[in-house]
């Protein structure tokens, strides 16, 4: 049995670029809609993460494994550096320097 990358997990010949996932590799995947550019209603997605709105409803976040890699390229071409972020008192955050 050949080890399982999980997502955000480092990948061995760039350990810290961990790689994006892939649709059945061992992450949680489920059946669903993906939310990401292709809004197809059923296949395999990964919850990625939540969205708040105004309001404070938030909700999970799924996309299949094409607009995953889409996010991962996208987040890779407009990568900055690690901020650090700090608590307001009105409760919002902002970034720091
Ligand atoms: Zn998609």
């Amino acid at each position: 049995m050949s080890p399982v990358a999980r997502y955000g997990a480092p990948r061995a010949d760039r350990p810290s670029a961990p790689a994006p996932a892939r649709t059945e590799d061992g992450n949680d995947w489920t059946w669903g809609a993906c939310w990401g550019w292709c809004e197809r209603p059923w296949l395999r997605v990964l919850w990625v993460g939540s969205a708040t709105i105004p309001g404070g409803q938030v909700a999970d976040l799924y996309y299949c494994g094409s607009c995953v890699r889409r996010m991962y390229r996208r987040v890779q071409s407009h990568a900055r550096p690690h901020t650090h972020l700090r608590v307001l008192d009105c409760g919002q955050e902002e970034a720091g320097t």
